[in-house]
């Protein structure tokens, strides 16, 4: 391996690769068997960079060499910059060599198309097949799928990474129609059907034979760019929703708009999208995978962005007064949770810690609650904190001007959820 033309080309494929966010690995339950390398059952320790962005996996592209020209992104064919490309041997020596250094826990791996989808299909399959079968490598691989390749190539896909993923690029049909004239979201459907189908496939198959090959046993996920087309929160979080059900996904990823372009159909090169919005939006998804709330509570017609001063739980509770105070005494784990400052594990501590007795102020504050929000929704067994009616204007001062919302202030380095 020439040293230096690699690094070269780390440096300009991992930089390109950096866009991509869908790169957490939870959820694999690969085990060392063959006493080989690495262990993905425990999943892997993220760490973030400054930018908030997942760099415990070696996350690299094949290649930034592009047939496509989707405006916004940085390898589009009509791009100016340095190219590159690793070979196939080329990604399994870095993998190997830097798990062995304990760089990394795993590889993420993604690619322009070169030539096209099968083609580069085809690399990506060889790159996990010799990990898995040569090394034994026993670390996380998520592959990025190439819409368009065949349906044996993303079979073999599925039996060598722990992820797949496909992305859907943007929200709707009509932007991709104005950035990304190429795709189409039937391209992205198919294969998403296919895993989807295949993963229900594998599981059957393992219940009646021990031995099945586990088929991307983390799940698929995608990932969607946002603000670089007009959508609105409502249609963004829609769209995951309608994706979520319909593929069994894991998780979609809302990646911020970086401007790469002055192309007129694209915002300013001075407009990134915030990263509050971003993590609103990551909020609100939580709360439809983990907080029992339907898209429809989120955003509607009338609130069709998320509210960027507030987390949209509290935006929820202070649009919904009617359903507070609720009791904590008495109210279902299915209500507790919908408590600004309250999360799912400290819902649960509150509904076995009252079995013992009346739970005050002081019991919830030693259950991690954060009093100063839930105390506007919540009455329990104490009369510190007299509950006055306000008015959702006036609880939305009390809260922000009490808060230390360091979204506002600074780049977050990890998301805050509740
Ligand atoms: S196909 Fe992928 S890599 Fe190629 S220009 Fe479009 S988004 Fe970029």
């Amino acid at each position: 391996m020439n040293d230096e033309r690699i690094r070269e080309k780390l440096s300009i494929l991992a930089d390109a690769a950096k866009y991509d966010v869908s790169c957490a690995s939870s959820g694999s339950k690969r085990k060392n068997h063959n006493k080989g390398l690495g262990d993905a059952s425990n999943g892997i320790c993220h760490t973030y960079t400054e930018d908030g962005r997942c760099v415990s996996l070696l996350k690299i592209l094949l290649t930034n060499h592009c047939i496509f020209d989707c405006a916004y992104c940085v390898s589009r064919k009509s791009n100016d910059i340095k190219r590159a490309a690793f070979t196939v041997q080329e990604v399994v020596d870095l993998t190997m060599n830097f798990y062995r250094r304990n760089y990394i826990e795993g590889l993420f791996l993604s690619s322009g198309i070169f030539k096209d989808a099968d083609f580069t299909m085809e690399r990506l399959v060889r790159i996990a097949k010799k990990l898995r079968t040569e090394h034994k490598f026993n670390g996380y691989i998520h592959l990025k799928s190439i819409p368009g390749a065949s349906d044996e190539l993303m079979r073999e896909a599925g039996l060598y990474a722990d992820r797949l993923s496909v992305n859907l690029e943007l929200p709707t049909e009509a932007g991709l129609k104005l950035l990304a004239p190429d795709k189409n979201q039937k391209d992205m459907i198919k294969p998403m059907n296919f895993i989807k189908n295949e993963i229900i496939l594998r599981q059957e198959e393992k219940t009646l034979f021990k031995k099945a090959p586990l088929f991307a046993p983390a799940g698929q996920s995608t990932q969607m760019v946002i603000g670089a087309t007009p959508e609105n929160d409502r249609q963004i979080l829609y769209t995951a929703n309608h994706f979520y059900n319909s593929f069994n996904l894991k998780r979609v990823y809302y990646s911020g708009y970086v401007p790469v372009s002055n192309d007129n159909r694209l915002p300013g090169l001075s407009s990134a999208v915030p990263m509050v919005r971003e993590n609103r939006l990551y909020q609100a998804d939580w709360l439809m995978r983990f907080y029992g709330f339907n898209v429809r509570e989120i955003v509607d017609q009338n609130n069709p962005h998320l509210d960027l001063d507030i987390d949209p739980k509290l935006s929820w509770a202070i649009r919904n007064l009617q359903h507070f105070p609720i009791d904590i005494n008495k109210a279902d784990l299915q209500l507790i949770v919908r408590v600004p400052g309250i999360g799912v594990e400290s819902a649960k501590k509150i509904v076995s810690g009252r079995k013992f007795g009346k739970l005050n102020w002081e019991h919830l504050k030693a259950m991690g609650i954060a009093v100063n929000r839930a105390r506007y929704f919540i009455v329990c067994n104490s009369q510190d904190f007299e509950r006055r009616e306000l008015s959702g204007t006036k609880i939305k001062q009390f809260i922000l001007a009490e808060s230390q919302s360091k979204y506002l202030k600074q780049k977050p380095n990890q998301l805050s959820l509740f």
